[in-house]
């Protein structure tokens, strides 16, 4: 075998050397983001969102860590996540599908403890009568829009909804839920209004407790808390609040491969395109990740990476699978083929990558999980 590849398990192998790029995944700095958070919410409890792989790092590994931490409430999109999750994960874990109760996944949904978010009447029926035909009471979350106009119960249904539960015992609620659509951003008035608004669901429905702040409504403050909090980008190490300091840890580090260097005199083109044109004798790496490996297209002529802190502007277009950087602020030799730039780290956040991207953190993550060497510390 070769020696750069170590058997990991049957299927699966680490390469330790000779990778296009390695992510670093810090558990232990999850953990601390996940205690932060805890801390912030006390008495409420925080939960995690675990959706789109744990915003691409690995939700097999993210949520039993988060687990050891003492999170007991963990939240998917779509109801195939929730199949995978769910066997990871000790029973007295919850796993809710915020996606809502899709048609077909009713009877492995009641049979696995799956728990999905109910967002219309429809899906309360579904669920009900899965649960009248299994003899046995349902566990669910009743999700009522508060503002966003994406998923939950629109408020002309909360009185129908109030007198169905009445009536109705099949369905054991646990949370009433809702989502901030703009808890990023503390001056923004539709915060206050999405409060008010659930302010007025929690009301009608108290007999159930609350979920409700993200990332960025956990710093909103109490009032947005309910008894549980659903952060997902705080816990990765991502900003919850734009524009002020980020008081979570990086959890996410990439490095990337330089594949070949070369120096180009002046009036040389770079790229696809041609777009960039050199005006002095410059040096160029090119390094072994593009928009395939999730570092977007727009980052062309904009974004950089980083190598002993020095900054190497990206020049030219971003191609599939590489990227040319001028490394012309470095010593010669200093890059040769094999060396590594940091193109998440101590350099450059999740933040500033994404700004240069036009994007945002979320993207970026998500968009990170194809080719590289993924390492947890
Ligand atoms: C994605 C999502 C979250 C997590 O949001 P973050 O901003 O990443 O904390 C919470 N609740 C719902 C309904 C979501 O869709």
């Amino acid at each position: 075998m070769d020696e750069n590849v170590r058997g990991h398990s049957s299927h699966e192998k680490i390469i330790v050397s000779g990778a296009p790029g390695y992510m670093t995944v810090d558990l232990a700095a999850l953990a601390r983001n996940y205690v932060r958070l805890s801390g912030e919410v006390a008495p409420a409890r925080a939960a995690a969102v675990v959706k789109a792989d744990a915003y691409g790092l690995g939700a097999e590994k993210i949520a039993p860590e988060l687990y050891k931490h003492g999170c007991r409430h963990f939240f998917v999109a779509q109801f195939a996540e929730a199949t995978v999750l769910r066997p990871l994960l000790p029973a007295d874990a919850a796993v809710f599908v915020l996606n809502g109760l899709q048609p077909g996944s009713e009877t492995i949904c009641a049979r696995d403890g799956i728990v999905p978010v109910i967002n219309s009447l429809e899906q309360w029926q579904r669920w009900a009568a899965e649960a009248e035909a299994l003899e046995q009471k349902l566990p669910a979350v009743l999700q009522f829009d508060s503002g966003m106009s994406r998923l939950g119960l629109p408020p002309e249904d909360r009185p129908v909804t109030a007198d169905l539960l009445k009536t109705e015992n099949s369905i054991d609620v646990l949370f009433v839920m809702s989502h901030l659509a703009s808890a990023d951003d503390p001056e923004n008035i539709q915060n206050a209004a999405q409060k008010a608004e659930m302010e007025r669901i929690s009301a009608e429905f108290a007999q159930f407790p609350a979920c409700f702040a993200n990332s960025g409504g956990i710093f909103l403050g109490k009032t947005f808390h309910g008894v549980l909090t659903r952060p997902g980008i705080a816990l990765y190490g991502g900003a919850p609040t734009g524009g002020t300091e980020n008081p979570m840890e990086p959890v996410v580090s990439l490095d990337v491969a330089v594949v070949q260097v070369r120096t180009v005199p002046s009036g040389t083109r770079v790229g696809y395109s041609g777009t960039h044109v050199t005006t002095a004798e410059t040096r160029l790496a090119t390094i072994a990740a593009g928009y395939a490996d999730g570092l977007p297209r727009s980052l062309s002529g904009r974004g950089a990476v980083y190598c002993d802190g020095v900054r190497l502007p990206i020049v030219g277009r971003v191609s599939m699978d590489s990227i040319t950087v001028d490394i012309s602020a470095l010593p010669q030799n200093r890059l040769t083929l094999g060396s590594r730039v940091e193109v998440l780290g101590p350099n450059q956040t999740l933040e500033d990558l994404a700004r240069d991207a036009d994007t945002i953190s979320y993207e970026i993550l998500t968009g990170l999980r194809h080719r590289y060497q993924r390492q947890y510390l």
